[in-house]
């Protein structure tokens, strides 16, 4: 008997008919003997849509009646998948996040989980019944409904995994597990079987949007078991895991890119203490998240070029907040560009090789591509290029890693 936590995405549940198929799902589970939890997201397109009920009712809403709003997407699955799961014989009930409760800090929208009280839980599963949570939810320090932010659910399924000591974490989407790359641009990208924490926080944090990246954040952390799997399929999906568990570990296990960022360039800002702090201080008071930055050693030690990237929907408040200080940075000239698209390669099997770099500026070189702005970290490269190269740029470096399905 193992004890499981299987999650289900929108999609999964996006109408009556998909519910009902999860509940056989889960009811292979529970037959199987197995101690089961279930969590859902809202259906596929609801929470999109409270959102937009929220906004157009104030568009500077209060954070916690957005909670109120938002949050009854995931009430309505775990009712309906309850009731779907009863009608097959499987004695479900439905939790909702203060009823667990699943406490979380007062950052309505986004709010962080504090902690889970499983003793009801557990009690309940003792005694043979099986909870449905409400995935995306929780309870403020003030008890008022509060919600994880956008893919939160996932976050809710793995908490609640370390919270039981699951042996598992199955997470149900609409793909059948994580790819080497995006299999849309890649024909030739395949399923991971396996793939580490590290590897797969990275992917998550560069637009692998299969999970949520707090949710392998928590994973990590506490050593929980995922996996990423369909729910329209019965095959195995991706198993998240510790590096450890990976016997023939790949130099890079994937390539992921990011639409998102876009690349400004400071000419000619002057060369003296304090220019970096200028920049990027009142850029950090703005809340604006700057990611990569490279600057060069000044040929006349008076100015030089500074390049870094923001995400796009920044990029204007980013040139505003410049121009805002443009006495005291003294630079000639700012030059934005949205034009650019991150690319990078990433696998924990390069901390114990060389060479890595040198692939993929050569594989670029060949196809006739500038690198703009390079940067790297232990586990990861990353290239800032022309997006109209992105597709040529991804299938070059898949075939270059070795990563080409047979
Ligand atoms: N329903 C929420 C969302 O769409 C949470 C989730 O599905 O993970 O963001
Ligand atoms: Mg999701």
């Amino acid at each position: 008997m193992a004890r499981i936590v299987m999650k289900f995405g929108g999609t999964s549940v996006a109408d009556m008919t998909r519910i009902k198929a999860v509940a056989e799902r889960v009811k292979r589970e529970v037959d199987a003997g197995n101690e089961v939890a279930v969590v859902v997201s809202a259906m596929s397109g609801e929470t999109n849509k409270l959102v937009a009920y929220a906004r157009e009712a104030a568009p500077m809403h209060d954070a916690r009646e957005y909670d109120a709003v938002v949050a009854s997407g995931e009430q309505v699955t775990a009712g309906l998948t309850a009731l779907a799961l009863q009608a097959i014989g499987v004695n479900a009930r439905s939790w909702l996040g203060w009823q667990i409760p699943l406490r979380t800090d007062g950052v309505h929208g986004k709010a962080r989980i504090l902690g889970i009280d499983t003793d009801d839980l557990i009690k309940r599963m003792k005694d043979g019944q099986f909870p449905v949570v409400a995935g995306f939810q929780g309870l403020g320090p003030d008890n008022r409904i509060t919600t994880l932010g956008r893919g939160g659910s996932d976050t809710s399924a793995v908490a609640l995994a370390a919270a039981l000591h699951a042996d598992r974490c199955d997470i149900f989407t609409d793909v059948d597990g994580v790819y080497t790359t995006d299999p849309r641009i890649v024909t030739k990208a395949r399923k991971l079987d396996k793939i580490t924490y590290e590897e797969m926080l990275e992917m998550a944090s560069l637009g692998a949007k299969v999970l949520q990246t707090r949710s392998v954040e928590l994973a990590m952390n506490h050593g929980v078991r995922v996996q990423v799997l369909s729910s329209f399929m019965d095959a195995p999906g991706t198993l998240v895991v510790d590096e450890g568990e990976i016997v023939e570990q790949q130099v890079v296990s994937g390539i992921a890119y990011s639409k998102d960022e876009a690349k400004i360039t400071l000419v000619k800002v002057a060369d003296r203490p304090g220019i970096a702090a200028g920049i990027f201080g009142p850029l950090a008071d703005a809340a604006i998240n700057v990611d990569m930055i490279v600057q060069n050693v000044s040929e006349d030690g008076k100015s030089t070029d500074l390049t870094f990237t923001v995400t796009k929907v920044d990029l204007d408040r980013t040139v505003q907040v410049l121009e805002s200080r443009k006495a005291e940075l003294a630079y000639k000239a700012i030059t934005p560009d949205p034009n650019v698209v991150k690319i990078s390669v990433i696998g924990v099997g390069m901390r114990s090789h060389a060479g890595v770099a040198q692939t993929m500026f050569k594989t670029l070189a060949d196809r006739g591509i500038n690198i703009q702005v390079i940067s790297t970290s232990e586990i990861k490269i990353s290239v800032l290029i022309n997006e109209e190269y992105t597709e040529l740029a991804l299938r070059a470096l898949h075939t270059a890693y070795g990563l080409d399905a047979a």
